[in-house]
């Protein structure tokens, strides 16, 4: 305000003088040509004190709005297209530690030593095609911390297009990052202790299938020595039973080897996968189970199935907790009406493309009102349940990508279903 009434005052000098200077020289004799001069002069003046008000309230505004800046918790900087730093905020030098007189001037990058999640070409391409970019960086502080930081960039550009400066906006995400991963650490341990649990469950029929053929081994060996010691050894049918025992032990070690990498404990590998082999997998640890209980099973197996991306242990872990718990809720109903069904198959909404894996039973389902709560955790109807099972299936689903749910069938028993993204084939 007072610069405002400073500039008047002079601007107002400046006039009060040309008029002084013009009567002093012309006094009362004064032609056309005299008044024309001192009129533009006026003019002139008058017109210079407008615009240099006009300037000095849009600097005040900038300076307004700079400082407005100022007062947010996020750290703001501004750097030219050769990464130069013109602007940094007062939170920026909270974050890092270096105050603006010593950071305006330096280039970005190397003040921070900056870590970016991919190809800096690749970065700045995306910015300078859509005006923004959006990821996690790391920053080192003054002090050398490095420092996880969500960051925010829009590009400014001249009045041709041309880039002009990046503005970013970061916050410090090293704590959130940091409980993040102790807590997928804390599931991933979890998942692990459940699928030994869940192993536990499984020890009769486990056992069985590697038994079963052990013995198959055993006697075909007895066949083939008998086949050997007849007078004129029979060695077709010798090599027949060799075969017959290599099948066998193939059955046993295909056992044994799915067995070793459910109980592994490893990070989760998420790789082109075969929905319909990840249930094969399961059925050679279920047979048994399925016949002890009596219950009926129809497998419908989608054809040419595109791939998904993820893990075969943890979705082998999903579909063994489905079917297991189909089984534990038949065990209320008589034996000739235990049906379990698993079905597979593509489905395409609107273009979405998604693999579907659903497993039905005709259980007596739930109250449907328990039907939110089935996938919390500790939430077990069982009397030895931990309530675990659904929750650690939930939360791997959605780690790949995909929608677990579960629904009453009209004809009784209950379906789950898990939907997860298909891996997009280059050229589709
Ligand atoms: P748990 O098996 O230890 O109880 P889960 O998270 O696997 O833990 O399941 C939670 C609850 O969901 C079960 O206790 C049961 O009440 C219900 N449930 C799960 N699957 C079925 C099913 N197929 N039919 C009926 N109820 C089910």
């Amino acid at each position: 305000m007072a610069h405002r009434r400073g500039l008047l005052l002079v601007g107002g000098a400046c006039i009060c003088l040309t008029l002084l200077s013009f009567t002093i020289i012309h006094g009362q004799d004064y032609g056309l040509a005299a008044t024309m001069r001192s009129v533009v002069s006026i003019a002139a003046i008058t017109v210079t004190t407008l615009l240099s008000l006009r300037n000095q309230k849009a600097t005040r505004s900038l300076r307004e709005q700079a400082d407005l800046l100022d007062l947010t918790h996020d750290a703001i900087f501004v750097r030219d297209d050769a990464d130069t730093i013109t602007y940094w905020n007062h939170g920026a030098e909270k974050l890092y530690g270096w105050p603006r007189d010593e950071a305006v001037g330096r280039k970005a990058a190397a003040l921070l030593q900056t870590a970016f999640p991919s190809p800096v070409s690749e970065i700045k391409a995306k910015l300078h095609r859509t005006g923004r970019w959006e990821g996690e960086l790391v920053h080192t502080t003054g002090k050398g911390d490095r420092l996880v930081i969500m960051s925010r960039w829009s590009l400014q550009r001249d009045e041709r297009g041309r880039p002009l400066a990046t503005m970013e906006t970061n916050s410090d995400i090293t704590a959130h990052k940091r409980a993040e991963n102790a807590l997928h650490q804390a599931q991933a341990e979890l998942a692990h202790v459940t699928r030994i649990t869940t192993m536990g469950e499984l020890t009769a029929s486990i056992a069985h299938e590697v038994n079963q053929p052990l013995a198959a081994v055993i006697t075909n060996g007895e066949a083939c020595l008998r086949w050997l010691g007849r007078e004129v050894p029979d060695i077709e049918e010798a090599r027949a039973t060799v075969q017959q025992m290599i099948v066998n032990g193939r059955r046993a070690s295909d056992v044994v080897a799915r067995l070793r990498s459910l109980a592994r404990r490893s990070d989760p590998l998420h790789v082109a996968t075969d929905i319909n082999e990840v249930v094969d997998d399961v059925l050679l640890l279920l047979d048994r189970e399925l016949s002890s209980n009596r219950v009926s099973f129809d497998l419908s197996l989608g054809s040419m199935l595109p791939h998904i991306l993820g893990d075969r242990v943890q979705l082998q872990q999903v579909t063994i907790n489905l079917a297991l718990n189909a089984l534990q809720a038949m065990e209320a109903v008589p034996k000739g009406r235990r049906h379990l069904k698993i079905r597979t198959a593509l489905s395409d909404t609107e273009g979405d493309k998604a693999v579907i894996m659903e497993v039905r039973d005709s259980g007596p389902g739930v109250n449907p009102q328990s039907l939110p709560m089935l996938f919390d955790a500790f939430y077990s109807t069982k009397t030895d349940g931990m309530g675990m099972g659904l929750s650690i299936s939930r939360s791997i689903i959605e780690a790949h990508g995909g929608r677990i749910s579960a629904a009453l069938n009209d004809e009784g028993g209950m379906c789950f279903k898990v939907m997860l993204p298909v891996i997009e084939e280059a050229g589709s």
